[in-house]
């Protein structure tokens, strides 16, 4: 049986690291959008080819070219046992795409990787990397103090321009404003799971792995 994922979650859920480690223990391919952006830009595809020509252009790639890769590449031979999508949908259009998509095909299983906004805001302005080795230092737990030191080579810490506050309360006020209406358009299906992502990685790992158990049990 096929296990057809998508993975929803805020900047700073840590939704990339569980999706990529899911699919890898499933052996399923994990799709990030813009892996599937360059992918078919490489491969000279139809829907490759016109995102170039946006890209070149500095213009943001339109709903109907990012349905187009990702129909493409739900076509692949790989993706018949199943695949996990990271990153789309992002709006609700394109989970309305996606669905004709997977017309025929087994149930879609969505979860979502829930962390409220002061907490992610903890974590992604807690973010350091070292200005000597490039490093990126851990983000600490709740309570623990930020890092200052790099822990591979000893040099100072810094904080990247991005993870300012102001700029984080930005990409999460655009981030909810999105997918706000993406989670009203699932959360009412059996094969919706939300997994409390503020909890250490092996926890959230372990609630995913029961989560999608249940939804795939409550698809079928
Ligand atoms: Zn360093």
């Amino acid at each position: 049986m096929a296990l057809n994922m998508v993975m929803l979650g805020p900047p700073g859920a840590g939704k990339g690291t569980q999706a990529k480690t899911f699919a890898a223990s499933r052996g399923i391919p994990h799709m990030s959008t813009g892996d599937m952006l360059r992918e078919a830009v490489a491969a000279g595809t139809e829907v490759g080819l016109q995102a170039k020509a946006v890209m070149e252009r500095g213009q943001l790639v339109s709903d109907e070219i990012i349905v187009g890769v990702v129909r493409e590449r739900l076509s692949k031979a790989d993706a018949a046992q199943g695949f996990l999508l990271d990153g789309f949908p992002r709006t609700v259009p394109q989970a309305r795409a996606l669905d004709e998509i997977m017309a025929g095909r087994e149930p879609l299983i969505v979860v979502d990787i829930a962390v409220a906004d002061e907490e992610l805001i903890r974590r992604l302005t807690s973010r350091r990397v070292c200005g000597q080795c490039g490093t990126n230092a851990d983000v600490p737990a709740p309570g623990q103090p930020v890092p200052t030191v790099c822990g591979r080579c000893g040099g100072a810490l810094t904080q990247r321009a991005d993870d300012r506050e102001e700029v984080i309360r930005e990409r999460l006020r655009v981030y909810a404003r999105d997918t706000r209406p993406l989670l009203d358009y699932y959360s009412g299906r059996p094969t919706f799971r939300s997994v409390n992502g503020a909890q250490a990685p092996s926890a959230v790992s372990r609630d995913l792995e029961a989560a999608v158990g249940a939804a795939r049990a409550a698809g079928n």
